[in-house]
């Protein structure tokens, strides 16, 4: 079984590779022998009580930069993101938290990997703690001062980085799918959530670092795991008195953030609302799979056209949403509910497909041969060179060309829409990053 691996991901200058070199002592680096894109990555071998692991040094990432390498730092440091187990986001505690510092966590808090926040230079104990609390702001949890240099305070990160490896010799755990329940109140969630795992049957396991009060339900079918997340939040509601604007939004994106595949409850008796839709933009912008679920069908008086123009009004009404398959089902005689499962797992499938660079590549040459990129008014020819998969979850594929500008929003849904047509991706977000070459 190859060895975890934990990206170190930073702006320049705030001890990664101070950090790396303690981690991994006087272990020499190891070459890593991957094929597709080149990394210029330094791979190293370190280990902590029973877990041995690689440290990876992403490089120093800035995006408030226009050096023509940003693309590509961005791009390795999100190729290193996409194979680690584990990353720690590294923070310079004698500056306090910069600028770039925001716009890397904000970009980190769209990642699912597990993150830890290193506050580093903290070599006084008692400043340490006030430097490091600065770093609440970034929103990603406990910020853990350490000294790289002197070696304090690493020995805390450490601990709580191995509880994300697998122990040597260990199995790696079959992964379990989370899926985030969300839409407004009434529409079913309880409902659906009960005819999961039934009233007792549900297995609840409190989440460490979280607030106490946010629970998760474990559901196990065929050998799968699925994660169902603040579950807590699904059923403590009654004898709250809602208004009319509330509905939890805080929580239920917070749900969308921790999950792989988002399950949007609709009620079928009222159609596609705003707070829906308000939803199903927030799914798509945070990169998540999703599946729709249209809940008290059974309620519905229906005709045999009646699903069409369903799926047609979510087809008009959700269309940040218009990859995700829909599933029209009854929570309350459990019509279909198991269904729902298996569209979960084609999701989250999609979610995490790699497609190799010559396949992209096809698809392209095909694409372009069938209609060719835009020209300007200048008369200046959009050219798209080639493409490949920079990370997963969602599937994400950077575009290189001679100049973004000449593709216009047309011709780059065309590009996404063939991507889509040829290598399926149900369920899932797909994002394009379209690259110059200046
Ligand atoms: P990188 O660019 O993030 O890899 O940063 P380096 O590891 O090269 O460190 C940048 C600078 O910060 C160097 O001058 C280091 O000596 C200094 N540095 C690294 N770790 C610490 C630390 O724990 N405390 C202090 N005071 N300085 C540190
Ligand atoms: P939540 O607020 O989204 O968790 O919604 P609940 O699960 O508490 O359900 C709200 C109301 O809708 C309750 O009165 C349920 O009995 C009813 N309900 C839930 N699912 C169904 C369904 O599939 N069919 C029908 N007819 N009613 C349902």
């Amino acid at each position: 079984m190859p060895l975890p691996i934990v990206a170190i991901i930073g702006r320049p200058n705030v001890g990664k590779s101070t950090f790396v070199n303690r981690l991994a002592g006087m272990q020499d680096a190891i070459v890593h022998d991957e094929p597709g894109v080149t990394r210029d990555r330094t791979y190293r071998q370190a280990y902590w009580r029973d877990r041995e692991f690689i440290v990876v040094d992403t490089g120093g990432l800035v995006f408030d930069d226009d050096t023509e390498f940003l693309p590509l730092i961005r791009e390795q440091v999100m190729a290193a993101l996409s194979e680690a187990t584990a990353a720690i986001f590294v923070v310079d505690g004698q500056s306090g938290p910069t600028a770039g510092d925001e716009e890397i966590a904000e970009w980190l808090r769209t990642q699912t990997v597990p993150l830890l926040l290193a506050v580093n230079k903290c070599e006084s104990p008692e400043q340490g703690l006030t430097q490091a609390a600065q770093f609440w702001e970034l929103a990603l949890g406990e910020p853990y001062p350490i000294s790289a240099i002197h070696g304090s305070g690493t020995g805390d990160i450490l601990d709580e980085l191995i509880k994300y490896l697998p122990a040597v010799g260990e199995e790696a755990e079959i992964p379990e799918i989370k899926v985030a329940i969300v839409g407004r109140p009434n529409v079913g969630k309880s409902s659906l959530l009960n005819a999961f795992v039934g009233e007792n049957r549900a297995i609840v396991s409190p989440i460490s670092g979280t607030t106490r009060d946010a629970i998760d339900t474990l559901v196990e079918r065929d050998g799968k795991t699925y994660r169902l997340i603040d579950t807590a939040g699904i059923r403590k509601k009654k004898n709250v008195e809602y208004g009319p604007e509330f509905f939890g939004i805080n929580r239920a994106f917070k749900a969308i953030r921790r999950a792989d595949v988002v399950l949007l409850v609709i009620d079928a008796l009222d159609g596609v609302t705003e707070q829906d839709q308000k939803l199903a933009g927030r799914i798509a912008e945070e990169g998540r799979a999703c599946v729709i679920v249209v809940n008290k069908w059974d309620a519905v008086e229906k005709d045999s056209y009646t699903i069409y123009d369903y799926q047609k009004e979510l087809q008009d009404r959700l269309h940040f949403t218009e990859w995700a398959e829909s599933i029209f089902v009854s929570a309350k005689s459990g019509q279909r509910v198991e269904k729902i499962l298996e569209l979960v797992d084609s999701a989250s499938e999609s979610h995490k497909r790699r497609v190799s660079t010559s396949v992209i590549n096809e698809v392209i040459e095909e694409a372009v041969r069938w209609h060719s990129p835009p020209v300007t008014r200048q008369g200046r020819q959009g050219k798209l060179y080639y493409g490949t998969q920079v990370s997963t979850q969602p599937p994400s594929i950077a575009l290189f060309v001679n100049d973004p500008d000449r593709f216009n929003d047309n011709y780059r849904r065309y590009i996404e829409s063939q991507f889509r047509k040829q290598l399926g991706f149900k369920g899932t977000p797909l994002r394009l990053f379209w690259r110059g070459k200046k």
